[in-house]
């Protein structure tokens, strides 16, 4: 049996063709279906539905074999014991730094005062700042980045951005890019040399899938 754990939403809906490509086709919408474990119509090949965040954690132990997670999600898991062999060039974004429209970011980050910034990506904006030099508190949030400048929680967030509508709905400016994010396959170490027959010509077919 070969598991692939995907996440409900852009990531699932931007896999599918690629699934397509390598002959596996889901039997079940995650959005309309309650299940959690999807079968496919390939009886060795099922589909698992889990947090965009927790793709890696299941193929890391195993649990899945393939999966499919952003470049943000990868980066604040770290990659242990992921290979990752194929960027899939889907869901694609920007992590960037905001602050409210009205903020003069350049100068505080000039005065070196100690920035407040908000974030779901800890991990990544520790270091997008130590880089920088700049003094920053994070503050570890879970969604909704946008509300924390505009209550006073932070200065500054760290997130995601593709149309930068959300932020100009909010009265925010994008004031730095930090990485361009899309989604790679992951794959667990161990499965590919023990399920090798079964897994490589996956890779194949999405690596010919593959929008440029
Ligand atoms: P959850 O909703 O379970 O907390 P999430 O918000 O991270 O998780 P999604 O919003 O579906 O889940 O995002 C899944 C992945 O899609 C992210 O990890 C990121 O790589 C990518 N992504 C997020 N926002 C965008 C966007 N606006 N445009 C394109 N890709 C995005
Ligand atoms: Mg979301």
């Amino acid at each position: 049996m070969i598991t692939i754990a995907l996440s409900k939403g852009r990531i699932f809906e931007e896999t599918l063709p690629l699934l397509d490509a390598a002959g596996i086709a889901a039997l079940e919408d995650p959005e309309s279906s309650r299940k959690l474990i999807l079968p496919t119509n390939r009886a060795d090949v099922r589909l698992i539905i889990v947090r965009a965040s927790d793709v890696p954690t299941y193929v890391q132990y195993g649990a899945a074999d393939l999966g499919v997670a952003g470049k943000d999600v990868l980066n604040e898991h770290g990659g242990t014991g992921l290979y990752q062999p194929l960027d899939l060039n889907i869901a694609r974004c920007r992590m960037m730094v905001a602050v409210r429209k009205d903020f003069d970011y350049d100068s505080a980050v000039r005065q070196g005062a100690r920035l407040r910034v908000a974030t779901k990506y800890v991990q990544t904006a520790r270091a997008h700042f130590a880089a920088k030099g700049v003094h920053v508190d994070l503050i570890k949030l879970y969604g909704s980045m946008e509300l924390a400048p505009l209550v006073g929680l932070s200065d500054a967030i760290v997130d995601l951005v593709s149309s930068g509508n959300t932020l100009k709905a909010n009265n925010l400016k994008a004031v730095e890019h930090i990485a361009d994010i899309s989604s790679r396959l992951v794959v667990n170490q161990a499965a590919l040399k023990l399920k090798h027959a079964a897994i490589q010509p996956m890779l194949d077919a999405f690596a010919l899938a593959i929008k440029k």
